[in-house]
């Protein structure tokens, strides 16, 4: 993937570097606690912290910019892409597209407007703030665990990230919340597949959308999909239920995210996406 000429917006806020953030001074245990709690048993982290002694989520505030390092500029680079080709594509449908309040980068924990965010829950977005939470650890991960390797792989969890929040604003989020809310547990699956297909939408106007400055090489669509097939890449928490949803359960099958990606490629078209009505996924 070409993409050193692209443009970039400042939308990383960088923490990393301000150590991982404790939980009301429980420390590294605590913390570990609290998660076991938030993924095992269901139980908010407010409650989760008052059960442990602990206090608030402290809040940390990195820079906003655009980071000097590659591999921070890279995810501005990529994140203003996708808010060049969403953009075009609302205004096509006479809608305006507010980009996500920013890209966080953390090491290990740090607060968010979902409660705690860690490292092991992957890549997330937050409704509540908008903003998508990524630990650069995950890209090794992404290579040596799931065998997603290069440029495109990870420019595909970032798209797939920004999917959510494309499903915030147009009120998919609220759809599956509503499916769950009647015991269809597919709400979440359709939720991530639809992500997929929209990163696939992105990955098919990335190039005319940054006037050629962003270019796919042969062998990126390849990336993209080894990425989709193997990534249980994020944790979301639904914004009206308050809970999350750990991925690994949330998340299609292998060929499912691959076919819902290939589709968004191929069509470039978000209402090829409408995986809430899709007969078979
Ligand atoms: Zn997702």
């Amino acid at each position: 993937m070409r993409w050193q000429g692209g443009r970039t917006s400042g939308s990383v806020e960088d923490r990393r570097g301000l150590g991982p953030v404790g939980v009301g001074g429980m420390g590294v245990g605590g913390v570990v606690l609290a998660l076991i709690g938030y993924f095992v048993f269901g139980i908010s982290p407010d409650t989760t912290q008052q059960v442990l002694g602990g206090g608030a989520t402290q809040e940390q505030h990195g820079q906003v910019g655009t980071p000097a390092d590659e591999a921070g500029r890279f995810v501005d680079v990529v994140e203003t892409s996708t808010t060049d080709v969403w953009s075009q594509i609302f205004q096509q449908e006479g809608k305006r597209y507010t980009p996500p309040a920013g890209v966080v980068l953390y090491d290990q924990a740090t607060g968010t407007g979902c409660g705690l965010g860690q490292t092991a829950m992957g890549p997330f977005y937050c409704p509540n703030d908008q903003k998508v939470y990524l630990d650069l650890a995950f890209w090794q991960e992404l290579e040596t665990r799931f065998g997603a390797k290069g440029d495109f792989a990870r420019a595909y969890v970032i798209a797939h990230e920004i999917g959510h929040h494309v499903q915030r604003l147009s009120g998919s989020m609220d759809q599956a919340d509503q499916l769950g809310a009647r015991g269809a547990t597919s709400g979440s699956v359709r939720l991530e597949l639809q992500a997929d297909c929209y990163a696939g939408v992105w990955a098919a106007h990335a190039s005319q959308a940054s006037g050629g400055k962003i270019a796919l090489e042969p062998g990126d669509i390849e990336e993209g999909m080894t990425a989709a097939s193997s990534v249980g890449a994020d944790a979301i928490q639904s914004q009206t239920q308050g809970r999350v949803v750990p991925d690994s359960f949330t998340h299609g099958s292998s060929a499912q995210r691959m076919r819902w990606f290939r589709t968004g490629y191929q069509s470039g078209d978000p209402g090829a996406c409408d995986t809430f009505n899709a007969s078979s996924l």
